[in-house]
């Protein structure tokens, strides 16, 4: 549910705080002897001694990443360095924060030409579900932020983002172009409990009849079935749940706040039966971990009246490289190894990818095997590959009379 050109669309600079937004004076930093660990970690898995050192009574519960990366943009952050790593460990009962400010901007343009929708909203930025190969955990760095901790625990809250999709609807030159709500972080996150700013975007695009396509891992979704049902009337909106796995132990680590996948197929029934289009989204699929749950996903999900699905296969890019690393050595030391590479295989002997067509499928035999798998049920369980099918024909401003055509 991410996707990285919307942080090029950002009026700020990178790594330049918004406004409003809480200045970050320091960046923790693990101890330098686990920092290097990591950062060799793309080669040469960090040595045992290391991991046992870490892992054991030091593990951040209910967080996806253990740590803060460095911010790539801050020149002058200044970092606090630890003789004993346990000390990090304590940042783990901080709560999460919220950062309310005014945006100037909520529709972002998409630039990536294999993400499915030109445009995309996010009236949050950081994702408290943590899901520890989030691609939207690098965009954090452009608010000024860490992509590791910080990502799940600094939320920053877009408090006139309905306010501003109005002001954006109403511009003339505006052509009803579907917009995808959770481009980059997810809307139904812990936040849009208390902000509910989800759903007034929703109720604007319900006035204006502005189509819109909703990616999510929560079922808080389900709070809006009401303006869902009626916007689905009208075939001007779509949603996909994401599930990459039934297994609950991985769920719990891997994104450690998202819904359990049981709670998210009751998600796609209830929505399905009350007439809104449903699909499930596999994101991603990561060899050795999840790839082989793909087909009992999409069979449930069909059963469930989910009618469409995606996927996408793990890529590792930027800071993401680092924490996904620290979280497979110390979750699962006994194959960590072979998952690692794994990865690497699937993209060229890498494990991050930015060649469009290839970095969100991955290739080589795994990532093949994947793609086959996905093509063969989709047909088998009659779910069509990602299509939104959104109505773009009856937008209207306040005070017009709608499209013609
Ligand atoms: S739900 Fe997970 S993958 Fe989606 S934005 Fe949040 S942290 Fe990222």
């Amino acid at each position: 549910m991410s996707n990285e050109s919307t942080a090029a669309n950002n009026k700020s600079k990178p790594g330049q705080l918004q406004q409003d937004s809480v200045p970050v004076k320091s960046v923790t930093v693990i101890n330098k002897e686990k920092e290097d660990a990591v950062q060799r970690g793309s080669k040469v898995p960090p040595p045992e001694g290391d991991l046992e050192g870490t892992a054991v009574g030091s593990y951040h519960h209910g967080r996806g990443a253990q740590f803060n990366t460095k911010n790539r943009f801050l020149k002058n952050e200044s970092t606090r360095e630890h003789i004993e790593g346990i000390d990090d460990w304590e940042e783990s009962n901080i709560p999460t924060q919220y950062i309310e400010q005014q945006s100037k901007t909520i529709v972002n343009k998409i630039e990536s030409k294999d993400v499915g929708m030109s445009y995309s909203m996010n009236p949050y930025a950081g994702c408290e579900h943590g899901c520890i190969y989030c691609y939207a955990r690098n965009v954090h760095e452009y608010w000024g932020y860490s992509a590791g901790l910080d990502f799940e625990q600094k939320i920053i809250i877009k408090k006139n983002a309905p306010q501003l999709l109005r002001k954006f609807l109403m511009h003339p030159k505006w052509d009803a172009t579907p917009i995808m709500l959770s481009g980059n972080t997810d809307c139904y996150q812990p936040a849009e409990q208390k902000f509910r700013l989800t759903r007034g975007l929703l109720e604007v695009c319900n006035e204006f009849n502005q189509p819109v396509g909703i990616l999510t891992k929560n079922s808080w979704i389900l709070k809006d079935k009401d303006v869902l049902q009626d916007m689905a009337k009208k075939g001007i909106v779509s949603a996909m749940v994401s599930i990459t796995s039934f297994n609950e132990d991985l769920r719990r680590i891997m994104e450690p706040r998202t819904t359990t996948a049981k709670q998210k197929l009751k998600v796609i029934n209830e929505l399905s039966s009350a007439g809104v289009r449903m699909g499930v989204m596999m994101g991603p699929m990561i060899p050795g971990l999840n790839e082989h749950e793909m087909q009992r996903i999409m069979k449930a999900a069909a059963d469930n009246g989910a009618t469409f699905t995606a996927y996408t296969f793990i890529r590792l890019n930027g800071a993401i490289k680092f924490l996904f690393h620290d979280w497979l050595f110390k979750n699962f030391p006994n194959h960590a190894d072979k998952v690692w590479h794994l990865i690497e295989q699937s993209h060229d002997g890498q494990v991050n990818d930015t060649r469009f067509g290839v970095r969100m499928r991955g290739e080589g035999h795994i990532a093949q095997m994947v793609a086959q798998q996905y093509k063969k049920y989709g047909k088998l369980y009659n779910m069509n590959a990602e299509e939104w099918s959104l109505n773009t024909n009856i937008f209207k401003r306040p005070g017009e009379q709608g499209k013609l055509f």
